[in-house]
Parts: C-alpha cells; sequence; structure tokens
C-alpha cells in the first residue's frame, strides 16, 4: 500500500468532544462522557485517541509513533525519492490531478470529518479547507513547471566574455511537514502538494488532536497512485516531530505557535536543516473614517468569528476611526446576534465549537484579564453552557487597552476587541505595536489611501477591504515577520522554499585562462587595478579603455 499508516486505525463511530489523550495519560477526564473514560483507562500503550470537540464523542485511535518508527518512515521516503524526481512534470501532475478527482468527489465526507474532528462549521470545512486545497492542486499541477523553469541569469560584463549563468531548481529530497490542527486538510495538503511537484517525498507529522483528516490525505494519495514511499504520514504528538526533526530531513515546513516554533528551530539547528516557521498572529483591522461601515462591520465579524477565531490569521484586535465607532458597533452587534451556534456538522451553524479545551481555556483568560482591566463585554462574554461541548460565544469587547493580554497575546478564540482612534498615524503605531506581523487589514474607500497605509504596517500580508482568506490564494506568498516566523508557503516563493537553486556557470572559450589566474607581475597588478577603477562601474565603455592590457595578458607567453 502506497501511503504507510504506521500501524492500525481504528475510526469511531462520529460522535462527540475534540480532545486527545494517550491511553494511560488522561487528560481532561472530567469534562468527557463515561465512555470516553473508559477508553482512556485502557492499557494499549502509545496511541492517541481523538474525539469530537463539539459532542465529546470518540472519532478514533491512531498509532503514536516511535522515534525509530519516525526515522523508518524517512529512510522510505527518501528511497522513494529519486525516482519520483525523475519524472517530468507533467507525469507528476498527472497523480496530484487524479487525487483532486478523488477528493472533490470525496467532498461531504472529508468535510463532516474535518468538522466532527476540529468542532468547525461542516460549510466551513467546505469553504475554507476543501475549496483553497483543491484550487492549490490544480494551481500547482498545472504551474509548477513554468514556475520552476530554469532562470538565465544576466552577468553584465562577464557575458562578454563567453560566460553564461542559469539557476536550475532541484528538489532537496525528504520534506517534513508538522502541522497544526486548525486547518487540518488546507495547511498540511497544500505544502505536501507543493513539495511532491517540486520533486520531494514528504514525511507529514499532523497534529496530535487531527490525524484522521491527515490520514484521509493518504489515503486520497494512494488511490490517486503517488508511488510508496512519497507520502509518509506519522501520527503522534510532539516527541514525534522532534524525532522528525531528528531524523534528518531535508527541509521542515512547521506550521503552529510561537513556542514550539523556537523549538523546532533550536533543533533543526543542530542538524543544519532549513526550516520555514509558519506561527502565530494577533493581526489588526484598521478602519478608517471612510471606510464602507456595513462591509467592514461583516469583515470584522467574519473575520474574528470564523472557526471560532481559530485561523492565525483571525482578526485579534479591531481599530476603528472614532468618528464612526458607534456605528460601526451597532452593525458589528446586529450580525454578531444573527450568528447560529451549534454542532458543527449542521448544515446551518455558524460557530462551531472550540477545537479544544486547552484553547477554551485560554479564551476564558484573556477575556477575564480584560474585564478585570476595565474592559466592557457588549456580546457573548461567557462560556455557552446551552452546549455541552467546548462551545464558546462570539464575543465583543470594548474599552480595552495595550495593556491587556487580550490586545497583547494569541487569542485564537471568538472574541473582537475593538478599540479606537483618532489619526493615520495613531492607527498605524497601534497596529505595528505588537511582536507579531502576519497579516493585517486596512478599510477605506479611498484605495490609494489604503495601500499607502498598507505599507507602514509591519505584517507577511496586508490586504485592504479583505480579510483573513489569503492564505487560499495559491499564488501569493504566505508567512509571517517578527515571531509570526519566517519562510514563506504558496506561490513561487513557497515553491522556492521546497527546492535548491543550483548555479550553472559555462564559459564557452575554453582555450584561455582568466586575466586574474597565475602569474601575477607588475603588469597583472597594473591590470587589475584597471579592473577596480572600470569594470567595477558595470561601463563597458570604461572597461574598454583596458582592452590593450587584458589582450597582451591574454596572449603573453607562458612557459
Ligand atoms: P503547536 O505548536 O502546539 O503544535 C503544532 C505542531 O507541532 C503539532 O503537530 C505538534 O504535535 C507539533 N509539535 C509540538 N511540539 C513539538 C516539538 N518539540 N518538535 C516538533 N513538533 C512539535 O500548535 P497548535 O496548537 O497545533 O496550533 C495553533 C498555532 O498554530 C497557533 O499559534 C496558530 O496561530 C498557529 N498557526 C499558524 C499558521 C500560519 O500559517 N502562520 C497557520 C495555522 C496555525
Amino acid at each position: 500500500m502506497l501511503f504507510r499508516v504506521i500501524s492500525w486505525i481504528v475510526l469511531g463511530d462520529f460522535l462527540f468532544s475534540a480532545t486527545l489523550s494517550y491511553a494511560g495519560q488522561p487528560a481532561m477526564l472530567d469534562n468527557l462522557p463515561a465512555m470516553s473514560k473508559q477508553v482512556l483507562q485502557t492499557e494499549r500503550p502509545r496511541e492517541i485517541v481523538t474525539y469530537d470537540p463539539g459532542t465529546g464523542a470518540e472519532l478514533g485511535r491512531v498509532p503514536l509513533a516511535s522515534p525509530e518508527e519516525v526515522v523508518e518512515a524517512v529512510r522510505r521516503a527518501a528511497a522513494a525519492q529519486p525516482a519520483w524526481a525523475s519524472l517530468s512534470f507533467k507525469e507528476r501532475a498527472g497523480v496530484i490531478l487524479k487525487a483532486r478527482e478523488i477528493m472533490l468527489g470525496q467532498t461531504e465526507e472529508l468535510a463532516t470529518l474535518i468538522s466532527r474532528e476540529t468542532g468547525k462549521p461542516i460549510s466551513e470545512a467546505i469553504s475554507m479547507e476543501v475549496v483553497p486545497t483543491l484550487d492549490t492542486m490544480h494551481y500547482f499541477a498545472t504551474h509548477t513547471a513554468k514556475l520552476l523553469r530554469p532562470q538565465k541569469i544576466d552577468i553584465g560584463q562577464y557575458g562578454l566574455m563567453g560566460r553564461s549563468s542559469r539557476i536550475a531548481y532541484k528538489p532537496m529530497g525528504v520534506v517534513g511537514i508538522i502541522s497544526p490542527w486548525n486547518f487540518p486538510l488546507a495547511t498540511p495538503a497544500d505544502e505536501v502538494v507543493m513539495a511532491l511537484m517540486s520533486g520531494n517525498a514528504v514525511v507529514l507529522k499532523p497534529s496530535e488532536l487531527t490525524p484522521l483528516t491527515a490520514l484521509k490525505i493518504g489515503e486520497i494519495f494512494s488511490r490517486a497512485g503517488l508511488p510508496e514511499g512519497l507520502l509518509e504520514i506519522v501520527t503522534g504528538d510532539g516527541s514525534t516531530g522532534a524525532a522528525l526533526i531528528d531524523a534528518r530531513v531535508d527541509k521542515i515546513m512547521f506550521t503552529g505557535s510561537v513556542a514550539t516554533g523556537k523549538r523546532v528551530a533550536e533543533a533543526a539547528a543542530k542538524h543544519l536543516t532549513p526550516v520555514v516557521l509558519e506561527l502565530g498572529g494577533k493581526d489588526p483591522m484598521v478602519v478608517l473614517e471612510d471606510a464602507n461601515v456595513d462591509n467592514a462591520a461583516r469583515g470584522a465579524v467574519w473575520g474574528a468569528f470564523a472557526n471560532s477565531g481559530q485561523a492565525c490569521a483571525s482578526v485579534e484586535r479591531c481599530y476603528v476611526h472614532e468618528s464612526i465607532a458607534p456605528q460601526f458597533l451597532a452593525r458589528v452587534l446586529a450580525e454578531t446576534q444573527t450568528l447560529r451556534q451549534d454542532v458543527g456538522i449542521n448544515e446551518d451553524t455558524d460557530i462551531g465549537a472550540m477545537s479544544n479545551e486547552r484553547q477554551l481555556r485560554i479564551v476564558e483568560q484573556h477575556v477575564a484579564d480584560a474585564v478585570e482591566r476595565g474592559a466592557k463585554v457588549v456580546a457573548g462574554g461567557k462560556r455557552t453552557d446551552n452546549l455541552s461541548g467546548f462551545f464558546y460565544p462570539p464575543t465583543v469587547l470594548t474599552n480595552v487597552d495595550h495593556g491587556m493580554t487580550i490586545m497583547r497575546d494569541e487569542t485564537f478564540g471568538p472574541v473582537l476587541p475593538v478599540m479606537t482612534f483618532k489619526t493615520e498615524d495613531e492607527a498605524v503605531r497601534l497596529a505595528n505595536d505588537s511582536v507579531f506581523g502576519l497579516t493585517a487589514s486596512v478599510w477605506t474607500k479611498d484605495i490609494a489611501r489604503g495601500q499607502r497605509l498598507a505599507e507602514r504596517i509591519e505584517a507577511g500580508t496586508v490586504m485592504v477591504n479583505e480579510v483573513l482568506y489569503t492564505h487560499g490564494i495559491a499564488q501569493t506568498p504566505w508567512g509571517g515577520i517578527k515571531d509570526s516566523g519566517y519562510g514563506r508557503t504558496h506561490g513561487r516563493m513557497g515553491l522556492l522554499e521546497l527546492v535548491t537553486p543550483r548555479h550553472i556557470h559555462v564559459n564557452r572559450i575554453s582555450g584561455f585562462p582568466d586575466l586574474w589566474w597565475f602569474r601575477y607581475d607588475p603588469a597583472a597588478h597594473k591590470l587589475f587595478r584597471g579592473l577596480a577603477t572600470y569594470f567595477t562601474t558595470g561601463s563597458i565603455i570604461r572597461t574598454a579603455r583596458l582592452l590593450p592590457q587584458m589582450i597582451r595578458r591574454l596572449f603573453a607567453p607562458r612557459v
């Protein structure tokens, strides 16, 4: 079988609560139904049990891969990679497009699994995961050949000496992908597709909270005919991720929290393994006085509450010009009140459960800290108690300031804190007053003004009159600055992270030595002084003054 699930999986009945525990290491026992407690108390070692966070039902169990199993997976991937790299882009694209077709045919099944494993609304599982993944598959299957076409480099005056340079892009080998739980399909699948299209093999270590979606990705590629070993999936927790780094893959694509990102960078540095870090955010939304208030309010509500705010690019801070603040806030509240919260698999659910209790507790702490320091809760603000899973209602806060945790740390929950500002400069200062720099948005009808402001905001992506969604654009680079990480995924920049550029340099005139080779003598010394003065200006005309000296040196008698 092509994709090797390390040992076995039992998919339980899809029912209820999204947390996970390893057998013998029970977590959150008090919050789980009796049946789940029994499951957690089994003696079976090294397995992960996943639950639906909206209901508490066990969804399935997967193995917790040991370091030895991870090393084996990397070995299989390395063995399979050269043959895959020798295929043409078209041949690789054939497999990706076949997988795309299978995924499309399984949209409902896949969205149901994602919804149950994360708690997110099934509609969002389609719109924010399946749709962008299918789009990414199509884009990289049809464009990678062009994006990685060898490139000729203009080498200036060296070109006149019969030399030429080009860059050929070669696969790195085995790419290790370590992914989080909040977009369990889109985040890893996009990177899998890009890595495979650029000729690499992949070992994927999904989040311990969402292993089943990752295994589904493996199954889809397997059915599409991807040769064995090219997509290895090692299920497990942080120790499995650490083992993957220590297994010395050729690149690590890590998506997750800042704290883990730092550990990953440190561990990878021991092997000099290059890393892309896609980390957290505290993304600001700046609403100028000339914005379309209705649409900005709707954008804020979706940007802050989609996926229960558990997106790295969620709106986590909202700054509104004081002149439109009352109107904006009224629209935000009206919109928030229309949102329906329920288990994710109901088609008319807008806000599902949060994916795990740890995250829910962080949200509660941030809101409590804000309230204690004088924030006003104008919507939500308390755990939803008429639903039994990990539900937190869409929450809007005012009277907030940058002394509060809610304005500084990543909340990763359905909370929209709103602050006012008086001037553009103040808005930029507030937006940039953060250790994070993932995405940001500016809202205005004056597009030129919006673009000017966008360039002043410190973030990897700044949108004008848009919010959250550009991870879904396969063509554009995705990544952050500051504590939000480094490196990029998606677009040509993302592909370049997955290949090594090889500089091929050719001298077509093979019968003459270079001017700077031995021997050195006073004439050579004088010519080199001339090169320093004229050649390095880039001017052919000025360099031409040296021609007689160059010719004399080239034809000087040799012993
Ligand atoms: P996390 O850092 O806890 O875990 C991420 C992954 O790293 C998991 O697979 C985990 O098992 C693994 N891991 C944990 N310890 C490890 C170690 N020592 N070595 C190697 N791997 C290890 O993050 P999370 O809670 O799963 O995800 C939420 C975070 O991810 C948020 O901060 C969010 O902003 C961020 N995120 C960022 C992006 C982005 O594109 N920038 C996208 C999605 C999520």
